[in-house]
Formats: structure tokens, sequence, C-alpha cells
């Protein structure tokens, strides 16, 4: 039985008053026992400020990215180990903002990914395919590739302790969401290609849907027998939306 997860992706928003309300606002309307793991990533410099607020809190705490080395002369860049000690359980790797504007290759994500598993943070592997991807028919072929270069790193057990958000990147902050068919038909593809492999490795991993996810449409993702959750950029940065978006994942994943 997989655990539904829903994780906001904050990407560069907020300031340390409107991080600091909008987490008091989910502390406050997230029910008590909650079904589902709820998790958020902040830019890294809100960090240290949502780990106080966050203490003791069903709320996992992320980070939008982590370096691909231990330690050292890499500016720019923060470390799984830093991300520990500040509270972090996730981190997101991947996500086609990074492959996209910062030329993030599939040994760079492989790297970091591996880095994260290493020092015990759950990496949320973003793969998807672009638009003309999809239009020319290599959506498979893309997810394969993209999924293919980290478990040749770091191994298929790894994911025992990852989570894979299918994410295309056509559906990313355009308002235009996969369909939930569309969406389970490519989770379905990754579990089968997994389950070829490793069938109690497949069954366990959670695939996560992103692009889009809105109050509006998420049950009807989240119903899909292989949408395990939601990984939610522009609806996390509203309390009422994402709370709305956890409900949805409650009762439907
Ligand atoms: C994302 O950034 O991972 C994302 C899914 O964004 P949005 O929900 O805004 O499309």
């Amino acid at each position: 039985m997989r655990r539904p997860l829903v994780v906001g992706n904050w990407k560069m928003h907020g300031t340390r008053e409107s991080v600091r309300d909008l987490l008091a606002a989910l502390l406050q309307g997230l029910p008590g026992n909650l079904a589902v793991e709820v998790g958020v990533c902040p830019a890294y410099v809100f960090i240290p400020q949502a780990f106080e607020q966050l203490q003791s809190s069903p709320i996992l705490l992320g980070a939008q990215n982590v370096a691909d080395r231990e330690v050292g002369a890499f500016t720019g860049e923060v470390s799984a180990a830093m991300l520990k000690e500040f509270g972090c359980h996730l981190a997101i790797v991947g996500h086609s903002e990074r492959r996209q504007f910062y030329n993030e290759s599939d040994a760079l994500i492989a790297a970091r990914y591996q880095q994260a598993i290493k020092h015990g943070l759950c990496p949320i592997l973003c793969i998807g395919e672009t638009l003309k991807q999809r239009e020319a028919g290599q959506t498979f072929e893309v997810v394969d590739a993209q999924l293919d270069a980290v478990l040749e790193r770091a191994g298929l057990d790894s994911l025992a302790h990852a989570v894979i958000a299918y994410e295309p990147v056509w559906a990313i902050g355009t308002g235009r969401t996969a369909t939930p068919e569309q969406a389970q038909e490519v989770h379905a593809y990754i579990r089968q290609k997994l389950a070829a492999q490793d069938r109690r490795i497949a069954e366990n991993v959670r695939i996560l849907y992103g692009g889009s996810v809105n109050a509006e449409n998420a049950k009807a993702l989240f119903a899909m027998p292989d949408i395990d959750g939601g990984l939610i950029g522009g609806a996390s940065l509203k309390a009422d939306s994402f709370l709305t978006i956890v409900q949805a994942a409650g009762e439907t994943c």
C-alpha cells in the first residue's frame, strides 16, 4: 500500500514573511491524523526558518535541488549533508526548469540523486517530455532515458528510498494539465518498466504527477491507479488550494 504524498515546490517565490504565513496556514489547516504525507520545498534561504517553524510538525521539509558533490569549492551549491542538518527530508532533482534553463544533464542529475540517497535524503526525481517530444511520439523513450541514467548510477534498489515525479514539461506552469488518462498511461508505463526488473520495488515506489495540478483537477488525477500524489507548483503557494489538493489525495489516492 503506497501512502499518498503531496509536495509543494515553491520555486523562487516568497519572502520571510510570506513563507512564515503560508507555513502557519498549512499547519493550522492540516487535519490531525494525516493519511497523506505532505512536504514543502521552499527556496534554500528560507529553509532554516521553515526548519524552526516545522519542528515536531508532520510537514516534511525539502529542498529544490541538491549538490552532486560532497563538499568543497563548488560555488553556489548546497550539499546533502547541509540540507540534512537543516531538517530536510526531501530534495527535488532533475526538475525540468533545471534541465531547461540551467542545462542540467542526465549525468549531473544522476550524481545529485546519488548524493541525496547517500545522505538519507529522499530524492524526488522529475522526469517528463517536452511538447515537441510528445508530438513526435517520443514520450516513453524520453522517460526511459531519464530514468535509466539515474538507475544505472544509483541502482534500482535506490528507488526504495526515492520518489518519482512524472512532470510533462508542457504542463508545468502552463495551466494545461495532462488529462488523468494521459498521466495514468505514463505512470503505468513507468511502473511496468520497473516491475520487469523488480516487482516489489515497482509496487512500492510512489509516482507523483506534476503539471498544473490545482484544487479543481486534483481529484480526477489522483483517482488514477498509478498516481500516488502530486508535485505542486503554482497551486502550492496558496494555503487554501494546497490544502484542497492534500485533501483530494487523502480521499482518492
Ligand atoms: C512544478 O514546478 O513541479 C510544477 C508542477 O509546477 P505547476 O504546478 O505550477 O505546473
